[in-house]
């Protein structure tokens, strides 16, 4: 499984039933969370999604509807008794903020909270595991802000069964077969792998674009991706107060989506004017079919 859960799908100012952003990505049982506006812990536990299992935290910049959250959150993670490091990846000043809020309030954390900054002017893949890969990349806000490329490596092979039945592999090797052994029959001859099986599938991606004006520089990291969440935090008709704000439309978000040859576009971060989301999918939808709203406690696999 490989899906984000929204958290938050608003911008600067939360309201009662919409909160600043904050998602969580699920890949095999492993979680990580994806900004963390204030809020966002109240939202972890209304969606009852464990916050011991987050090991990694990406922060994209410093305003504070996307990181407010992030000291609660942690404080809450250590008085319950987390030993399991974390992992936190944003501008270098949030591990100041975080280390001047921790000492200021006499508190140890019972766990390692090991900093990862993301330097201005730098890109590529900031997290490399098994089956996770991580990239950031500037987007061109107000103050310094990152996006973020999900990548789920498939490393297994498939099988073509009709040729492992032609050179009589028994079943019980199959798992094998997908880690791409070669097969040594009875007879002595070997049968070679990419005989019997295809590649793995490609890795499936997820690119989150954080807050950004209408950029085209988006366009080759958002490519033929399976998710883009890109924010449209107004209609329209109010484009020239989005370029003036550092922020996006829906038809802007729409074009680059269309543009990437993107599958599908999330769209979120919702100025908290707009109290009907109907019209963000009305605008977009005409642009880039494949749109749907970020909406609060729903899951999008990816
Ligand atoms: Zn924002
Ligand atoms: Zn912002």
């Amino acid at each position: 499984m490989f899906a984000v859960t929204i958290l938050g799908n608003n911008s600067a100012i939360p309201t009662p039933d919409r909160h600043p952003t904050s998602q969580v990505i699920t890949y095999n049982d492993q979680l990580i969370l994806v900004d963390c506006g204030e809020g966002t812990q109240m939202q972890l536990q209304r969606y009852k999604i464990k916050r011991g299992r987050i090991r990694h935290i990406f922060i994209s910049h410093l305003h504070g509807d996307h990181y407010f959250g992030l000291i609660g959150l942690i404080n809450s993670m250590s008085l319950l008794g987390r030993i399991e490091p974390l992992s936190v990846y944003g501008p270098p000043e949030l591990e100041e903020i975080l280390q001047i809020q921790l000492h200021v309030a006499a508190t140890t954390l019972n766990f390692e909270l090991n900093f990862h900054p993301l330097l201005p002017g730098q890109t590529g893949v900031v997290l490399k595991e098994k089956e996770m890969e991580v990239s950031f990349f500037p987007t061109r806000h107000r103050i310094p802000c990152y996006g973020f490329s999900f990548s789920l490596q498939r490393r297994k092979r498939r099988i073509i069964p009709e040729q492992a039945r032609i050179y009589e592999i028994p079943a019980a090797f199959y798992s094998k077969l997908q880690e791409g052994a070669d097969y040594e029959r009875k007879d002595g001859k070997v049968v070679k792998n990419d005989w019997v099986t295809l590649p793995p599938p490609r890795a499936k991606r997820y690119v989150y674009c954080a807050d950004s004006i209408y950029d085209e520089d988006l366009v080759p990291h958002m490519k033929e991706a399976d998710i883009v969440y890109h924010e449209t935090t107004y209609l329209h008709d109010l484009s020239q107060r989005a370029a003036d704000r550092f922020h996006s439309t829906t038809v802007q978000a729409a074009t680059l989506a269309k543009m990437a040859g993107a599958h599908r576009l999330l769209i979120g971060h919702f100025s908290s004017k707009y109290t009907e989301l109907q019209p963000f999918l009305d605008e977009t939808r005409p642009v880039f079919p494949e749109t749907e709203l970020a909406i609060e406690g729903v899951t999008y696999l990816i």
